[in-house]
């Protein structure tokens, strides 16, 4: 139940491919988080497995059955967009019912998962209102609870939080994690949000320009980044990136080093360069140091930290936390 196979999926719009050759292997219960830059397929790949788009190759397979040429509604899944896509004249109980009546659900039935819904969501006390009632977090919890109701095998999310504010943002996304805890179903998640993908993924899914870059536990992404594109995407502030003659590694094309791993020392260290700017964000301090063929170089530490802008300043690396990079942008691993 719940699985989700894609072998060698692509898509192409006239003569633009946008997906070029995806293949992923999801099993039951997992929450996936597709993440990339705007524009690299997130979307597509999503709507390919909801049947909203076909593929121009390859096979889709959900819970063990092919369903590449199936229509949405025989796909056992329910889709959450970032617009609401609620009825605007329905009332939050008729907008969570409607697709089960459209079914022909048995009445009780209905009114049984919609009380389930709405309790793990906390609708309760809404049922009656309209959408024009309700705040955007709110109406968001409604069209999560509108997939919830179908009980399908697999939840499918497109940047669901995207239109909430930060905090709402913050409370939705926990809310989205019980949910998955509560119900234990796949889900397959899109966003462009790296902090959302972080927090939310079992495993993570990059993707930049219709191609994967790399699946992984989000620590392993982060620790571990396959190439150029993972190590600069996964991580805030990013990974500092500089041509390796900066620090006289004259084998890799590029290191990189992230900002944790970076200090300030008087006296010997492996690059300078001048202090540009300094973000206080009360739990860090972020340092941002101009060092020349080094590019800008910053430095994040823990907690306050003091330092004068247009300083010159040396900086030691954490030498076995350097990540190097041949010119094809694939790791060196040695
Ligand atoms: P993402 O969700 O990652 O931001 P999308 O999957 O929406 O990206 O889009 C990927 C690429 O496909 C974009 O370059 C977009 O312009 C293009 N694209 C998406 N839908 C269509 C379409 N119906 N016709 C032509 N091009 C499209
Ligand atoms: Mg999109």
């Amino acid at each position: 139940m719940g699985s989700l196979k894609i072998k060698g999926v692509t898509k192409s719009y006239g003569h633009v491919e946008v997906l070029k050759g995806i293949d992923l292997d999801i099993p039951d219960g997992e929450f996936v988080v597709f993440v990339g830059p705007s524009g690299c397929g997130k979307s597509t790949l999503l709507r390919t497995i909801a049947g909203l788009e076909d593929t121009t190759t390859g096979t889709i397979e959900i819970s063990g059955k092919d369903v590449t040429t199936a229509p949405p509604a025989k796909r056992g899944i329910a889709m959450v967009f970032q617009s609401y896509a609620l009825y605007p004249h329905l009332n939050v109980k008729n907008n969570m019912a409607l697709g089960l009546k459209q079914a022909g659900e048995d009445k009780a039935v209905i009114e049984q998962r919609v009380d389930k819904a709405s309790t793990m969501l906390s609708l309760d006390q809404l049922l009656e209102r309209r959408p024009a009632e309700l705040s955007g977090g709110q109406r968001q919890r409604v069209a999560i609870g509108r997939a919830i109701v179908r009980e399908p095998e697999l939840f499918l999310f497109d940047e669901p939080l995207s239109n909430l504010d930060a905090a709402l943002r913050v409370q939705t996304r926990l809310e989205i994690a019980n949910l998955h805890h509560t119900l234990g179903a796949t889900m397959v998640y899109v966003t462009h949000d790296q902090v959302e993908a972080m927090t939310l993924a079992d495993r993570i899914v990059v993707l930049h320009n219709g191609i994967v870059q790399q699946v992984g536990k989000p620590m392993e992404l982060y620790n571990d980044p396959a190439n150029l594109f993972v190590a600069g995407f996964i991580g805030s502030p990013k990974m500092n990136l500089m041509p390796g003659k900066a620090i006289g590694d004259t084998d890799a094309k590029t290191v990189g080093i992230r900002p944790e791993h970076l200090t300030f020392v008087e006296g010997a260290g492996d690059i300078s360069g001048k202090v540009s700017h300094v973000e206080h964000l009360g739990s860090e301090t972020n340092v941002y140091v101009n060092c020349g063929e080094a590019g800008l170089i910053v430095v994040r530490l823990f907690g306050e930290y003091s330092v004068d802008i247009n300083t010159e300043r040396m900086l030691k690396l954490d030498r076995s936390r350097i990540y190097r990079f041949g010119d094809d942008g694939l790791r060196i691993r040695s």
